[in-house]
């Protein structure tokens, strides 16, 4: 394995967008397969029908590292690998492998369901990557399945160990939703102060023409947060831009452990403001916002020939086209659902 390169330090101006937010951190999704079957992501009978996009229509292993490149030559330097699940892609392991040679990406980050993951912790850690964000649900194997469709806590956990154990960043996600897992809400939190992670909860997002969220089953971050304060004192973790959304504390627990929780709030306190992101989608299209549909189709340039010019140019637009912020509170304030329109399996979350 390659040793990472250091840090750019200075700001490239070709990242600043409208509204001065520099973006350096770009999410790929290397696939929209998936292993589970979440039922706030890809619900079984829904999504499960389409068993993922064909094969032509994934932008390849080196049209990847094409775009991947570009976009790290201009000045981004940091990337999440996610999907649908990336450890499911065959040859995925040579690609990351590939992408710790790249000169100015210094920080290599991995989303996984972490079904695939006891077996490649050593490997991950060979190629560079230091940070695992592994999206967990619930602590009860039988619920677990009903959430994802499928019975494989086990190898879930088991995963979850390995990378602990490995020494790697662990940052478990789980999705809050009333009536499905709220009740384990306090449990998580107790893991972050049995074991070397941090646990982050998400504000279940409408997302997709056919998802299942509902109003009833979404909690709000201040709501999580007002609980956990009953088992402990949160303080609040100084906030690093590079940590992205989160909002940290740490809980010190009445019987003296203590341990990070994190809470993302896309929809009720949203961080647009200081949003650095970029998302390339497993069909190739390069999205501002995760929760704005617009797209720039960078595989239809990239395969009618676009030079490294004119790919690294449409990156630059599709940067000054960002949007200020999205306004999904207010939609749903009016409307009960609505929501964004693409898959959160191909955009990658
Ligand atoms: N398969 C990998 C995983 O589950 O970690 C990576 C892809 S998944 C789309 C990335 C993240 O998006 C996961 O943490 C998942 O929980 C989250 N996610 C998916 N659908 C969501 C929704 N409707 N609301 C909030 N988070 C969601
Ligand atoms: Fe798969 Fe991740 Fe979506 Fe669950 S959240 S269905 S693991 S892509």
């Amino acid at each position: 394995m390659t040793q990472m390169q250091s840090a750019v330090s200075t700001i490239s101006p070709d990242l600043v967008d409208q509204f001065s937010r520099t973006i350096s951190y770009l999410r790929v999704s290397l696939t929209d397969r998936c292993n589970l079957r979440c039922r706030y992501c890809m619900p079984q009978g829904v999504d499960n029908d389409v068993e993922g996009l064909p094969q032509i229509d994934l932008l390849s292993y080196d049209e990847l590292l094409r775009i991947i490149r570009i976009a790290v030559t201009m000045g981004m330097n940091k990337l999440r690998l996610t999907g649908g699940e990336p450890l499911v892609r065959p040859g995925v392991m040579d690609f990351i492998d590939g992408l710790s040679g790249l000169s100015g990406l210094n920080d290599i980050r991995l989303t996984t369901n972490g079904v695939l993951l006891a077996d490649k912790v050593d490997v991950l850690y060979e190629a560079g990557i230091r940070k695992l964000n592994i999206s967990l649900d619930s602590l009860k194997p039988e619920r677990f399945a009903e959430i994802t469709g499928v019975d494989c806590f086990a190898q879930v956990w088991q995963g979850i160990e390995a990378a602990c154990e490995r020494g790697f960043q662990v940052k478990l996600n789980a999705v809050a939703m009333r009536g499905v897992n709220d009740d384990e809400l306090e449990d998580f939190a107790r893991l972050a102060g049995k074991m070397q992670l941090q646990v982050r909860f998400i504000e279940f997002m409408p997302m997709g023409e056919r998802s299942s969220w509902e109003k009833e089953r979404f909690i709000s971050a201040e709501e999580l947060q007002n609980r956990l304060a009953l088992i402990g004192k949160l303080e609040r973790v100084a906030g690093s831009r590079i940590d992205g959304p989160a909002r940290i504390y740490n809980l010190i627990m009445d019987d003296g452990r203590s341990g990070k929780v994190g809470f993302i709030s896309p929809i009720s306190h949203h961080f647009c403001d200081r949003c650095n992101r970029l998302r390339l989608t497993s069909e190739g299209r390069l999205r501002s916002c995760l929760l704005h549909d617009r797209e720039t189709d960078l595989k239809g340039l990239l395969r009618l020939g676009g030079s490294d010019l004119e790919i690294s140019a449409a990156i630059r637009q599709t940067i000054l086209n960002k949007p200020k912020g999205h306004t999904l509170e207010e939609d749903l304030a009016v409307t009960r659902r609505g929501g964004c329109h693409g898959r959160m399996s191909r955009i990658g979350g």
